[in-house]
């Protein structure tokens, strides 16, 4: 077995390794560490949850451990789709770099550009990045790209669904081409496939199994929905969600609740905070150091339930999260994958629990194709409830005694589930729905124009340049078709279908 000695790590950096408590390099670490030490190009098909962060950042430090940064000219870059996760590789630095003498700039939105400057300025070792941010800096002439040695591309396939794949063209076309790229992505897309034929040269090419599809570390679940009355989805589904929750006992030690829509984001935490849970939520509309703070205290487990959209929790790694529900099954199957991965880290046990409703029947099955396997249904208070096309006769208002919020539950749960849910601890108003936040629900689940997917930063950084972005520039077209419904594509169209073919020429 490889071990990290045997991989002419900086001794240094070993010195760093053992005291973060690692003992064998991870399959990604013992394959990419190698050729990425011996500057060769490395493609890596890793998820998250494999170590992928340490197998680039630990040769980067060694290589980097020699040579001065000159001003203005990072020696090294780095390039992440989100903010959150760019944070999470600058810790990851911090954390190796320890006995190292490097310098590095996180260069993210929602960061004043002032301070990022200054260390600029200075030279910088490391510059960690999301792209749209790099090329505001580079375009207010702060920047040189010409010194860079080692470019580093993460989480390429989460580039592609936000669009950024345009921008990581032109970062590459920036940098010189004798540079040393290594290029992570959990999946090979044919636009993925075609940039690393086109950016990378000759690579070493390492791909570890998926967690989702070896996963014996992750019990997963899924419970089938079926809302008694339509005007009732919403409560129905969050009352299951919270049955799912008690269910689980002291062994849900903390969650990360993912949900399609932002607004579900809002709606889902607020009604568990009503119901005496510990929950806040997440999502790329609240403000940047609100979004840090929610992460900082669910890391620290100070925040049992994190209610989260794909995007923000992208990257999240918090080791210990006992528990990922979905509140919704993703429309895009790997995000499942994503998802889950968030569970069962670090060799630990994790359990994934979805809710699948009626309509998304077709996404469950997508996901089963993909992870090659059937995810066993699980039989839960609520969770089979009266099928949708049962007729319902009695006004919103008559909600019969044994429902939580106005249905009826099956007879075969009903005293498990009655003991739990019926008994919310804030206020219940009258009968039309026991569920505190009803008006936001019946908002939510009245017609919607379709979400919109999470901002990027294109679409929310006001600092962006706006020469760069032009009229027919991604992060309008996003805008303005997102609010469009667009037929067959779900509740997420993947914004490089909004990209105009004139920008990509
Ligand atoms: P990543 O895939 O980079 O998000 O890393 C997933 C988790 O694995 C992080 O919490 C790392 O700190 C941890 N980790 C990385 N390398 C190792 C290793 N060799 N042994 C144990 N844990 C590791």
């Amino acid at each position: 077995m490889t071990t990290f000695s045997d991989l002419e790590l900086d001794p240094k950096v070993l010195k760093a390794i053992a005291e973060a408590g690692y003992e064998t390099p991870t399959p990604i670490q013992a394959g990419a560490i190698p050729p990425a030490l011996q500057g060769k190009d490395v493609l890596g098909i890793a998820q998250t949850g494999t170590g992928k962060t340490a197998s680039f950042v630990l040769p980067m430090i060694t290589m980097l451990a020699k040579g001065r940064a000159r001003a203005r000219m990072p020696r090294s870059l780095v390039l992440c789709p989100t903010r959150e996760l760019a944070a999470q590789v600058a810790e990851n630095f911090d954390t190796y770099a320890k006995h190292v003498k490097l310098t590095k700039a996180l260069l993210i939105g929602g960061v004043s550009f002032k301070e990022q400057d200054m260390l600029i300025d200075r030279g910088v070792d490391v510059l960690i990045a999301t792209p749209g941010r790099l090329l505001d800096h580079f375009e207010r002439g702060k920047l040189l790209l010409t010194g860079v040695q080692v470019m580093v591309v993460d989480e390429a396939d989460r580039m592609l669904d936000m669009g950024f794949i345009p921008d990581i063209e032109r970062i590459f076309s920036l940098t010189p081409f004798t540079r040393q790229t290594l290029f992570f992505s959990a999946t090979m897309a044919p636009e993925i496939e075609r940039i690393t034929n086109t950016f990378l040269s000759a690579p070493a090419r390492i791909e570890v199994a998926r967690q989702a599809t070896t996963g014996e570390n992750i019990e997963q679940g899924v419970v089938m929905f079926r809302y008694s009355r339509k005007e009732q989805e919403g409560s129905e589904k969050r009352a299951l969600l919270r049955d799912i929750i008690q269910d689980e006992g002291d062994g849900l030690t903390n969650a990360i609740i993912f949900c399609n829509r932002k607004m579900d984001v809002d709606i889902v935490a607020k009604s568990l905070k009503k119901y005496g849970m510990d929950a806040a939520p997440i999502h790329g509309d609240l403000e940047q150091s609100q979004r840090m703070r929610t992460l900082d205290a669910f890391r620290d487990g100070q925040l049992k339930l994190l209610v989260a959209s794909d995007v923000a929790a992208r990257g999240l790694d918090v080791p210990a999260v006992s528990h990922v529900l979905n509140y919704d099954v993703p429309s895009h199957a790997e995000d499942y994958v994503h998802r889950i991965g968030r569970t069962g880290r670090a060799g630990r046990k994790g359990k994934a629990i979805m809710i699948c409703s009626g309509r998304d029947e077709k996404n469950l099955a997508a996901i089963e194709k993909l992870v090659a396997n059937t995810i066993p249904r699980i039989d839960l208070p609520g969770g089979t409830r009266a099928p949708a096309e049962t007729p319902v006769t009695s006004a919103p208002d008559a909600a019969t005694p044994e429902t939580t919020e106005g249905k009826p539950r099956s007879s075969r749960t009903r005293s498990r589930s009655r003991s739990r849910s019926d008994t919310p601890k804030a206020p219940v108003p009258a009968a039309v729905s026991a569920d505190p936040i009803a008006p936001e629900a019946v908002t939510a689940d009245a017609p919607q124009p379709a979400p919109q997917p999470e901002p990027v930063e294109a679409a929310k950084a006001p600092e962006r340049s706006q020469s760069r972005r032009g009229s027919s520039s991604r992060g309008q077209s996003r805008g303005s078709s997102d609010r469009n419904h667009v037929q067959g594509m779900g509740d997420h169209l993947p914004s490089f279908i909004a990209l105009s073919f004139e920008e990509r020429k």
